[in-house]
This record gives C-alpha cells, structure tokens and sequence, in this order.
C-alpha cells in the first residue's frame, strides 16, 4: 500500500495515516506513540488529521501505553470508533484489559516487530550523545528519513536544523539491529509470527517486487505491508483507495525478507553486558561502539562513503540512489 499524501511523511507507504484517516473520518480517535517534551515515547489519543504527524515515525524504543487501555475503554463505551495502534504485545495487552474485541467499533494495527530498548536505555543514550555533541540539548530525534525508506538516524540541536548521526553517535541503532540492547521478553516473543492479534498488521514491504511479480512503483520513498488478518479489507478498500495505491501481493513474499514475521530475534550473549554498558553512565559511546565492534572512528572507508553521501544529499539524489541500490542489491 502506498498513500498518495502521506508517504513521504511516513516510515514507509504510509499506510497508518492511511487508516488513521478512516477512522478520523468517522468521527473516532486514534492511539499511538509520540514523543512528549523530554523525548520519552509515550502513547496518546489524538482525533484530528493535524495531530496525526505526533504519531508518525517509527521510534525503536518501548512506548509506555500509560492509562492508555482505560481511555480506549471509555472511547468506545460513549460509541466512538477507536483505532489502537502499537506493537503485538500492546494490542494484545489491550484485548487481554478490554475482555472483548468489539468488532465493528475497536480497530487495531500491530507492528512487525523486531524487539524494542527500554525507555531507560534510550534515555541514557541521548544523554551520552549529547555530550558527545559538546552537551547540546537535543530538542528531537529522528529514527528513520521520513522522505525515503530509509533508517537513517538524526538529533534536532535547534528549531530547524537536524543533524545526522555518524559512527559511535549511531551505536544505539547499531546495537538495535544486532538485538543486542532488546528487553528479554523480545527475545521469546509470541507475536513474532503471521498468526496476527491486530484487525491489520503493518510492515515495511522489504523486498516487494524481488520475490513475486513485478512491482511496477517506484519503492524509493517507502510501500507498505498491510496484513488483513479479519477480512475487512474488500469492505473499506474502495474509500482508501481514494487516497492510495493499494495491490494485492501473496504471503510467501510478505515474508520473504521479513524475519520478525517467521521468530523473534535470536539472543546473543553480546546481551548479557550490553544493557548495563548502554546505561553505565561512565563508559562512553565511542568504547560502547568498540567494544561491540561498531563503527567509532574514522577510517578512509568510511570518510569516502560519508563524502559520496554527502553529496548525494546535498544534489537531492538519494532516492534515486534509493532506487538503484533496491534493484540490484538487498
Ligand atoms: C519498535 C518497532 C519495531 C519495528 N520493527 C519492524 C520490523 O522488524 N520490520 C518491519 O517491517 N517493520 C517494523 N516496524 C514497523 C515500521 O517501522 C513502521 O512503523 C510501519 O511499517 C508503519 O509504517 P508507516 O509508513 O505507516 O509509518 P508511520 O506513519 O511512520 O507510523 C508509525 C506508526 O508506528 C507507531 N509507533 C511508532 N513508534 C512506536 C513504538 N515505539 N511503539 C509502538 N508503536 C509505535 C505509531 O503509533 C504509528 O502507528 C517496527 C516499528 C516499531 C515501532
Ligand atoms: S518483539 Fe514482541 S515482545 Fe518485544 S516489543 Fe515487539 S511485540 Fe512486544
């Protein structure tokens, strides 16, 4: 699924604003996680299209859901549609509270996926980085480029200028990828399969194109997975197809390249100091990144592809760029 107005806004197609939108139509409210002042990710409820851009943005770190189960409860108890958005065992928390699907009235989305950091860890992190950056306050963070499909770190140091991450500044990312700094229950997660809780999964559709038919769209920007886990989709298809591109692709390709939909992230032994390190205020994220075997200074590699990049951003190519790497490599 790619929304025609909110792909480059978005994680990847878009298609959370896509269904958000739906339900705003109807006069309902939507949960998901924002970041609040101090850049903790909590959830919260918003119903109007303007508020939708809190949400937005994957962020790769547990959301705390708050009282947020309550407020759904009494949404739906004054007849309000709700869409719940937020990862497997959210959703599944939120059944789990609510005793009852309401079908019809209660909508959720559960995210692939693969394993979140404490709120903790995160926080120790952005301070650590901001020393690193000479003890700035760091006013927002950005885990992906919105604009493209990319997962491309950045710190907002003033009101318009973002400044992208590089080698030790991005080992929390880093470490997030290898699963090292994921809470234990990650590890054994039982939503880490295609039998889904939610009304829609959502995912990157990585790989689209690659291991069935011919995707004929160009992916620079970002498409979205969409799984119709209650069938819902021939009744609402014709009122979001208004606002996207939306085509039918088989389940063998969904989860092609999607590891989190076939098991949870394996563990590595890297865990079992790699926490402790992350949030023992001492060490640095230089030695962090050295001792986990990440990027952490400069060598003439990484000076000569950071140029290239840079310059690719500075030319405004980088979907285009995007777009041959998607052809010919993975
Ligand atoms: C922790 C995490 C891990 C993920 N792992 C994978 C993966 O392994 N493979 C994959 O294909 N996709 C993964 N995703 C999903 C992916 O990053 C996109 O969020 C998804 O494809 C939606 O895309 P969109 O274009 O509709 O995004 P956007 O419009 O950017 O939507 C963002 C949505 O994500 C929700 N969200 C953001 N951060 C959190 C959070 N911390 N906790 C709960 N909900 C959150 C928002 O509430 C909103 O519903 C993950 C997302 C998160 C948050
Ligand atoms: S990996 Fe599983 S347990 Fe961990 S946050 Fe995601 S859905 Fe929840």
């Amino acid at each position: 699924m790619i929304s025609n107005e909110y792909r480059k806004q978005s994680s990847s197609g878009g298609a959370f604003s896509l269904l958000a939108g739906w339900v705003i139509s109807q006069g309902g409210v939507v949960f998901g996680a924002a970041y609040d002042s101090r850049l903790a990710v909590k959830h919260i409820a918003v119903d109007t299209m303007a508020d939708l851009c809190k949400l937005r943005g994957s962020k790769y770190v547990q959301s705390d859901v708050g009282n947020s189960y309550k407020q759904v409860k009494s949404f739906l108890a004054n007849g309000r549609k709700v869409l719940f958005s937020g990862t497997g065992c959210q959703v599944a928390g939120l059944y789990a509270y609510l005793g009852k699907r309401y079908n019809g009235q209660l909508f959720t989305i559960d995210l692939v996926c693969h394993g979140v950091p404490s709120l903790g860890a995160f926080r120790c992190y952005l301070s650590k980085l901001s020393h690193v950056l000479g003890d700035r306050n760091i006013s927002g963070f950005r885990f992906r480029k919105l604009d493209s499909w990319s997962i491309i770190p950045a710190v907002q140091l003033s009101e318009s200028k973002w400044r992208l991450l590089r080698l030790s500044e991005n080992a929390y990312m880093d470490a997030f990828f290898e699963g090292i700094t994921f809470r234990e229950s990650c590890f054994h997660c039982q939503y880490c399969n295609t039998q889904r809780i939610g009304t829609f999964t959502l995912a990157d559709f990585w790989g689209i194109g690659r291991h069935g038919k011919h995707f004929r769209r160009n992916v620079a920007a970002g498409v979205s997975l969409v799984i119709d886990n209650t069938d819902i989709m021939p009744t609402i298809k014709s009122e979001l197809e208004k606002h996207a591109y939306i085509e039918e692709r088989s389940m063998e390709e969904a989860v092609a390249e999607q590891r989190n939909l076939k098991m949870p992230m394996p563990r590595s032994v890297k865990r079992d100091s790699a926490v402790k390190d992350l949030m023992d205020r001492s060490m640095s994220l230089a030695d962090f990144a050295k001792k986990y075997g990440y990027p952490y200074r400069v060598t003439l590699k990484s000076a000569i592809v950071g140029m290239v990049k840079g310059l690719i951003y500075a030319l405004g190519l980088y979907n285009v760029y995007k777009t041959v790497i998607y052809k010919f490599g993975k």
